[in-house]
């Protein structure tokens, strides 16, 4: 069977674990943590980092740091996962889901304006399978009506948005606020982890205190206060270093796993081009002003029959292939508080998308192996 996703170890990630383990010093915030931190802040130029125990966690902290409360509105895609909408709402907001783009999964940059009222506070933008939102639009928007855009960059690590000077930026690192996973399914993995990453340099010395369960411990280590209290609201989001040691480990082979999972995503995107030439299913759609990070391979099937059978045929064929999301606005739980929305290309995400193998020990005749079938699927 070729499994969906398997992990890479690059080899130095027990390495780092024992030397941690060593030191005795295995909380949080500890000699890998900071080297994880520089070396994030350093290769994409990021104002500041904060390892925490998880993406959703950092979206948790980015809702507390622009204070969100009740009553508030918060505009984002449908087509994301759960986490992305219950940071917000564990904080009282009320979401408003937007389309995707018929082009990609991505939100519909063009329904945004339509949506926002006086209470909305801020845009969240998913760049799915790391491809980047259109960020000049969002930002004009957002600086336009005056709202915070946070980046879930679960999926983006390594990739940019290349802006009208055609500068490359870092996703994550360009709204106020963006968030990373480091979760097993994502290019770059501590198990469980993700990053919040702080660009608008009025919400640093909050997040600290945040993710220090409300005290300003970290001004106290960096000796800038003589005793440390409760000084705000906040939670314990940072990790171990025993987790910053194994991601260390990842971070520093990031070239050679970027490297081969873009080279299998372009070997799946030569082999099965043909397909989308004579109309039988559609590929990833990287707009010009996005860049690829190798995340996920998927292709958009006509209907929900179709992809069934797909999904079935690969199966029976030792090949395992998984669709994605299901459409926020139609979950039980939000139909249960909110109206009906009727948002037509998240719907066909949810039914048509399926995603294919992609890790960094796949082999090349394994893609081959897969993509022939996909033609015999297509041909039969
Ligand atoms: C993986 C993912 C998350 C959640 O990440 P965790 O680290 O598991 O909390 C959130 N948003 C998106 C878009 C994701 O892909």
């Amino acid at each position: 069977m070729i499994k969906f996703n398997q992990t890479i170890v690059t080899g130095n990630e027990l390495v780092y674990i024992n030397e941690v383990i060593q030191t005795g010093r295995i909380s949080g915030d500890g000699v890998y943590t900071k080297k994880c931190h520089e070396f994030l802040q350093n290769r994409y130029f990021f104002n500041k980092c904060l390892f925490t125990t998880s993406c959703t966690d950092a979206l948790e902290m980015a809702s507390i740091l622009i204070d969100i409360k009740p009553g508030d509105e918060v505009i984002m895609p449908s087509y994301t996962f759960v986490s992305t909408a219950n940071a917000f709402v564990l904080r009282g907001a009320k979401i408003n889901f937007i389309d995707s783009s018929n082009l990609h999964p991505g939100m519909n940059e063009e329904l945004i304006e339509d949506l926002i009222t006086e209470n909305t506070k801020a845009i969240v933008v998913v760049h799915y399978a790391g491809v980047a939102c259109n960020m000049a639009k969002i930002k004009s928007i957002a600086n336009k009506y005056n709202l915070f855009v946070i980046e879930d960059a679960a999926q983006a690590i390594d990739s940019y948005y290349i802006d009208e000077n055609n500068e490359y930026k870092a996703l994550g690192g360009i709204g106020d606020l963006g968030t990373y996973s480091f979760h097993e399914t994502k290019n770059i993995t501590c198990g469980e982890g993700g990053m919040l990453i702080i660009n608008n340099q009025k919400l640093s010395n909050r997040a600290e205190i945040i993710r220090e369960k409300g005290t300003n411990r970290a001004s106290f280590f960096r000796g800038e206060v003589d005793k440390y209290g409760w000084v705000d609201i906040g939670s314990s989001f940072l990790s171990s270093d025993i987790l910053a040691a194994y991601l260390f480990a990842q971070l520093e082979s990031i070239d050679l796993i970027q490297t081969r999972r873009k080279q299998i995503w372009n070997k799946y995107f030569s082999n099965l081009i043909e397909l989308q030439n004579i109309g039988k299913l559609k590929l990833p759609f990287i707009p010009d002003y996005a860049t690829n990070n190798g995340h996920m391979f998927y292709i958009v099937c006509k209907n929900l029959h179709e992809r069934t059978e797909l999904i079935s045929f690969l199966q029976k064929n030792e090949i395992n292939s998984v669709f994605h999301y299901l459409s926020l606005h139609k979950s039980q739980f939000y139909k249960s508080i909110s109206n009906h929305l009727n948002l037509f290309n998240s719907d066909m995400y949810t039914d048509c998308l399926v995603r294919l193998p992609l890790y960094y020990d796949l082999k090349d005749n394994e893609i081959d192996y897969i993509t022939n079938k996909i033609f015999e699927f297509y041909n039969d």
